[in-house]
């Protein structure tokens, strides 16, 4: 075969230089045509769309075109014309193929258009080849840039926190542990307590639920920081909403109070989804015309729009209210109980209509480094709730006085000796800093429109499901 520098089909679509032999490598989506003539659409994930390639059938043998069906890869050389068929401006007349590898037609599991969703998870390291899962994970690496270039040009540092940790900062319970133990044959004290002191660590580690406490660290030296990485969490529960491992964008920045970080999670969020209808949109299209029509819209209408603002203790009252009226929720409303995700959702979907930046929620249901309201009973925490999703963001601005965050730390079971680095940030040189946590793939739900987690990333892992 004839040596030609090869184009990807994103870039090759765009050109209009006819005439000019290229190459272009993928896989085929579909071949069809007749006894004279066949059209190949071959895909090479650089984007949704295909390039058409036109096979005058008497150039070449049948062994060469018999291997080429859905899922097989090929190598073609030939000349870039301009596109008589409609939904294509340029075309590729074949000179040359070359199959890579063929995919057998009673065995190939995307042979057929129109698999599930709940399928297509079956086979997650297949699915990536779909035009869904293209355009999903396409966009996926999109938001991250968008991330990164968002706080680069504003000058936070990103910040890498670590996976592995000796502290929760969130409070037990839900957290993997680490061991390199033999877990046939565990050293156990007189009561029967496990003994880790011969462990990797010397002692009882886990896999991080949050990068925050060290983020707070990096806060008070370097000003602005962020974390981008991945999170753990034992979650038992199986929604659409939850992974045992996702990631978490974490900002975190020095002398910015609770109006600062409502303001950032804003101008963060909708920097995001205005890159994603600008930079992604034929995936977003072609998203929504297959899962949802109004996806479009959703998304224009949060990049041009406020959040609204306003308190749990509001909130709570606009709730009592629907009950009032007659709208039946399925758990109870009472101050100090958490929200669930159906009252999230009825303030945002019904009542407001807009995202929500719900703050000053009851103590006793956040964590313990949230700074305390001067009322003694609620703290500055703020939870950002979405269409469709419900929380997307969970942030607060943070305690700064020692004897306070020392004293709720206390009362909430977290020993000092898990946190006495932390609480040294408000002895030496305290000032007031704020942060939030975003779910990176509650975002890709959003921005995608898909309804379950587990088909925005990769490989999702979840309760009973650890494949690939
Ligand atoms: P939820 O109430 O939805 O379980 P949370 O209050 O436990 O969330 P936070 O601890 O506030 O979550 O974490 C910050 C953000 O991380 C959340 O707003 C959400 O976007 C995301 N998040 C939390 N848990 C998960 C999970 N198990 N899978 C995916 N994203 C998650
Ligand atoms: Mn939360």
């Amino acid at each position: 075969m004839e040596k030609i520098e090869r184009t990807i089909i994103v870039d090759l679509l765009k050109r209009t230089d006819y005439g000019q032999k290229v190459n272009v490598k993928g896989w085929v989506r579909t071949r069809r045509g007749n006894k004279n003539v066949n059209f190949i659409a071959l895909n090479d994930g650089s984007t949704i769309n295909n390039v058409q390639i036109v096979v005058d059938v008497a150039k070449f043998s049948d062994e060469t075109l018999k291997p080429i069906t859905t899922g097989a890869s090929l190598s073609v050389n030939g000349t870039l014309v301009q596109s008589m068929g409609k939904g294509q401006t340029v075309e590729i007349q074949a000179d040359e193929i070359l199959v890579y590898g063929t995919a057998d037609v009673e065995t190939y599991p995307l042979q057929k258009k129109g698999h599930t969703l709940e399928y297509l998870r079956e086979i997650a390291h297949l699915r990536l080849r779909t035009n869904t899962f293209g355009a999903v994970f396409r966009v996926r690496h999109n938001m991250a840039m968008a991330i990164h270039t968002y706080f680069h040009e504003r000058g936070y540092f990103y910040f890498h926190t670590p996976l592995i940790t000796g502290s929760d900062c969130e409070g037990a319970g839900q957290m993997f542990q680490v061991t390199t133990k033999n877990l046939y044959n565990l050293k156990k004290d007189d009561a029967g307590k496990i003994d880790y002191s011969d462990d990797f660590f010397g002692k009882s580690v886990s896999l991080t639920v949050s990068g925050q406490l060290e983020g707070e660290l990096a806060a008070t030296s370097l000003g602005k920081i962020y974390t981008f990485g991945p999170t753990f969490r034992a979650e038992n529960s199986n929604t659409p909403r939850h992974l045992a491992e996702f990631w978490m964008i974490e900002p975190e920045v020095a002398f910015n109070e609770l109006e600062d970080n409502m303001t950032l999670a804003q101008d963060f969020i909708q920097y995001c989804v205005r890159w994603a209808l600008e930079k992604c949109t034929d995936d977003i299209e072609f998203l929504a015309k297959m899962y949802d029509n109004d996806l479009i819209e959703r998304l224009k209408f949060v990049v041009d729009n406020d959040f609204k603002r306003l308190t749990y203790t509001e909130g709570i009252e606009i709730l009592k209210e629907a009950i009032k009226n007659g709208h039946k929720f399925e758990f109870p409303v009472d101050w100090g109980t958490d929200l669930q995700s159906e009252h999230e959702r009825y303030l945002v979907e019904e009542y407001f209509k807009r995202p929500v930046i719900l703050i000053d929620y009851p103590k006793e249901i956040k964590s313990f480094y949230m700074k305390q309201n001067d009322d003694g009973k609620t703290v500055r925490a703020m939870d950002v709730l979405f269409p469709k999703i419900g929380e997307i963001i969970g942030g607060s601005e943070r305690e700064e006085n020692y004897d306070k965050l020392a004293e709720r730390a206390k009362a909430m079971g977290v020993p000092d000796k898990d946190i006495w680095w932390y609480l040294d940030t408000r002895r030496f040189g305290t000032v007031p800093h704020s942060g939030f946590g975003l779910g990176f793939e509650r975002l890709m739900l959003f921005v995608t429109g898909m309804q379950n987690i587990r088909d925005v990333i990769p490989f999702p892992r979840t309760p009973n499901n650890c494949e690939f």
